[in-house]
């Protein structure tokens, strides 16, 4: 029995504990199936290589995480990066974010993401569904050179039954007068977005600030505990092996879908909510590449259906120790929404061929190849989960529940909002 049980020891779970042992709680027990922690912030080493569970960059805009990066981690283990990011369409490279860096498109399209950007509906309240919120903040033709075709890659699923309550901080806005002068002058080094400068690890990956945060654990982490089953009129967690533990609290960073199948609750009805909420699958191929400043860039977007991939990334940008010495290194991701094995097989082998097609990579020059899959990648932000997530999190809350973290909590996060979620749940059981 402990007090309070943590199910996952990616970074939320490892967060929670660290906070409860600053607070000076140690009745508590942390939880991971895998033989490792780190969840999704881990990374693996292979043929001189490093590769993250795909591109893992941390953006640090809140006061206390920083002070957390200073004095457990160090910034001076980790590179100061400026974005060099950049959107592949109609055979030109545009500076990231679209809205602003029209420059180079053909004359045809900036005249009409110009145009649709003037003559852009109006609305009294902001939209709640992602594709008339495009519309009316950026107009037709931002929305379908773009966003339209972007977002559908990313999530797999149709932008008309999306919402827009994940869009926030993410899709930077923009007016006129910047639209324009993008459209007329060279593309620039510009610092909009939330991912305009970010950090990164001189060693080891994205997982050496995970390391140390699980450095600083008093408490041992169990893993290779697979939860099986959740017992709530009992208050115990049943593991793979058959034992089990009671808690009192019980935090959850699971992904909810799966915690909910394991309450086999009928009163609930979880068994339903589990089904209803959507999650896509990312695919992480990455290549080593034998040569040297492969690119210069940290990485590009795809819009465009002809790519299976929305996104390809060079981690030799984030530190030298990603790759060999005369080495690069490259990361690609595609996504899909439950796919048959084989189709997702035959998904990779197209973004496999197009990768070395489009950036002109021999096979002789191939050093070497790692898949990684992502069962759950991004959340799908659409209608039955807005109105219903909320419902979940209340009725577990009601049964001394936490379900929290990205995947816990159903929704969009980054590593900083895993590292500050931590913080204040445990201060919630603290100091009530
Ligand atoms: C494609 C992609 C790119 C991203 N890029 C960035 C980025 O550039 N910058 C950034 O800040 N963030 C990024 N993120 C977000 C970041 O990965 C997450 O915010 C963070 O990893 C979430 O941590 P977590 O602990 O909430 O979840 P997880 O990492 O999923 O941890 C959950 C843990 O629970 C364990 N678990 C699951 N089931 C059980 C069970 N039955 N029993 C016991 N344990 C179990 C898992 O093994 C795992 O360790 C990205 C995410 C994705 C998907």
């Amino acid at each position: 029995m402990a007090d309070v049980v943590i199910i996952g020891a990616g970074l939320t779970g490892l967060s929670t504990a660290y906070h409860l042992e600053k607070l000076g709680f140690t009745d508590y027990k942390l939880f991971e199936k895998e033989t490792e922690v780190g969840g999704l912030c881990r990374s693996v080493h292979q043929d001189g290589f490093t590769f993250d569970y795909t591109g893992h960059l941390l953006h640090i805009n809140d006061a206390y995480f920083k002070e957390f990066i200073a004095n457990v981690v160090g910034f001076e283990h980790f590179n100061t990066i400026h974005r060099k990011s950049f959107i592949y369409s109609q055979n030109t490279y545009t500076h990231y974010p679209f809205q602003v860096n029209l420059h180079g498109l053909p004359s045809e399209t900036i005249a009409s993401c110009i145009e649709g950007f003037i003559t852009r509906p109006t609305t009294k309240k902001p939209p709640l569904d992602f594709k008339k919120w495009v519309l009316t903040n950026f107009g037709k033709g931002i929305a379908e050179y773009f966003f339209y075709p972007y977002q559908e890659k990313i999530f797999s699923y149709p932008v008309e039954k999306l919402s827009a309550s994940w869009t926030g901080r993410f899709v930077p806005k923009t007016s006129l007068t910047e639209m324009i002068q993008g459209a007329l002058q060279p593309p620039q080094e510009q610092q909009i977005g939330y991912n305009a400068q970010f950090f990164y690890p001189k060693q080891e990956g994205i997982y050496f600030w995970i390391k140390k945060l699980h450095g600083q654990l008093k408490q041992p982490v169990y893993t290779q505990r697979e939860v099986t089953h959740i017992n709530l009129a009992q208050k115990q967690v049943v593991f793979s092996d058959g034992s089990t533990e009671k808690y009192n609290t019980l935090i959850n960073t699971m992904p909810l879908n799966i915690f909910l199948s394991l309450t086999q609750s009928t009163t609930q009805n979880f068994a339903h909510a589990s089904k209803k909420l959507l999650c896509n699958s990312v695919v992480n191929f990455n290549l080593g590449i034998k040569r040297e400043n492969f690119s210069d860039k940290h990485w590009i977007y795809y819009p465009e259906k002809q790519y299976p991939f929305y996104r390809i990334g060079f981690s030799h940008n984030f530190a030298h120790s990603m790759a060999p010495q005369g080495h690069s290194s490259l990361y690609g991701e595609f996504s899909h929404l439950q796919k048959p094995p084989h189709e997702v097989q035959q998904m990779l082998a197209t973004a496999l061929e197009q990768t070395k097609k489009l950036l002109k990579i021999e096979d002789h020059e191939l050093a070497t190849e790692k898949i990684i899959t992502i069962p759950h990648a991004y959340v799908i932000f659409d209608r039955w989960r807005d109105t219903n997530l909320p419902k979940i999190l209340t009725a577990l809350l009601d049964k001394d529940i936490h379900s929290i973290g990205r995947y816990g909590g159903w929704k969009y996060s980054s590593m900083q909002e895993g590292l500050l979620e931590g913080k204040s749940m445990a201060e919630k059981i603290i100091l009530p």
